[in-house]
């Protein structure tokens, strides 16, 4: 059985620092947005973290070879669709009810492979995934050889929304300028309602945790440790030890997708990015409020402009 900490939530809440930070601890890895390995990998070969691209990466040649004797023995477009086609009626079934496996047998023994050759290529670790869609963490939950456990990273709606706003360059694609999505405001605070409430029911499967971004920035040695201890696992007395209260030295890794930060390395300054306090006008700054106020509510965060 192939242990993984799955990062939930909506994007452009700060998953792939958390990723990062957690795959620095002893007996974990960091892959990043696993879910983008058909496409943004195998099919676009992006940079990896460590900055090979991805089919030249040894780490990723290695999976490769462990889960699938190479991976022209899989099919990107198949294991992409297996979980892109599944609706989200369907995943809210699967989560409140019973029914049937989210995907067929064999895409589902892909998924294990994968899993299972990502940990051993890493010498047994927890795999830490922050692929964070719902969908994508339902089909996790449905594998028999993968033990799920999730972090709810929940950022507020408006510092999202503002995020999603930005034009922002990626630096993983040499040779040609891709912009990262971007969404406007009513379709980014629904769909921060959604993934928040999917990941909020995926409780149904798997234990998790609620971890809030700007808590986690303010004190994220203590924010942490509470969140590995909630969910059961040990974290060893001296692992935080690159970890201070305002920066943290990071590793190069193997991430295959994520914010553009998973690029980076060395030591990189911790402080909440809270930009949106002064840059999203006050319009949109309402209507978001106005939109995800229960969530906002329950997840602790003012909903007064002024805060
Ligand atoms: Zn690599």
């Amino acid at each position: 059985v192939t242990k993984v900490l799955f990062i939930g939530g909506a994007g452009r809440s700060g998953s792939t620092l958390l990723d990062r930070v957690i795959g620095q601890l002893p007996g974990y890895v960091s892959v990043g947005e696993l879910r983008s390995i058909w496409i943004a990998a195998l099919r676009e070969n992006r940079l990896c973290g460590c900055g090979e691209p991805f089919m030249s990466c040894p780490f990723w040649r290695q999976v490769g070879d462990d889960a699938f004797g190479g991976w022209g023995a899989v099919d990107p477009d198949e294991m992409e669709t297996a979980v892109a086609s599944l609706s989200y009626l369907r995943v809210w079934r699967g989560l409140v009810g019973r029914s049937d496996p989210p995907v067929s047998p064999r895409v589902a023994d892909r998924f294990e492979r994968l899993y299972a050759a990502i940990s051993s290529t890493a010498g047994g670790a927890t795999i830490v995934d922050s692929s964070k869609g719902p969908r994508y963490g339902y089909v996790l939950s449905s594998l028999p050889e993968i033990s799920l456990r999730v972090i709810h990273l929940v950022r507020d709606s408006r510092g999202v929304v503002y995020s999603w706003s930005k034009e922002i360059t990626r630096p993983d694609t040499p040779g040609r300028s891709v912009q990262m999505l971007r969404m406007g405001t009513v379709e980014a605070a629904a769909r921060w309602v959604v993934q928040n409430t999917f990941t909020e029911l995926l409780g149904q499967r798997a234990p998790v945790t609620r971890l809030r971004y700007e808590t986690l920035l303010e004190d994220p040695h203590r924010r942490l440790q509470e969140a590995l201890a909630d969910l059961g696992e040990e974290l060893p007395e001296d692992g935080l030890g690159f970890l201070e209260s305002d920066a943290v030295q990071l590793r190069p890794n193997h991430t295959v997708m994520g914010n553009p930060m998973r690029m980076a390395s060395g030591s990189v300054v911790l402080r909440t990015d809270d930009a949106w306090r002064r840059q999203l006008k006050p319009s949109q700054r309402r209507i978001v409020t106005a939109l995800t106020a229960p969530w906002l509510w329950r997840y602790g965060y003012p909903l007064r402009s002024a805060d």
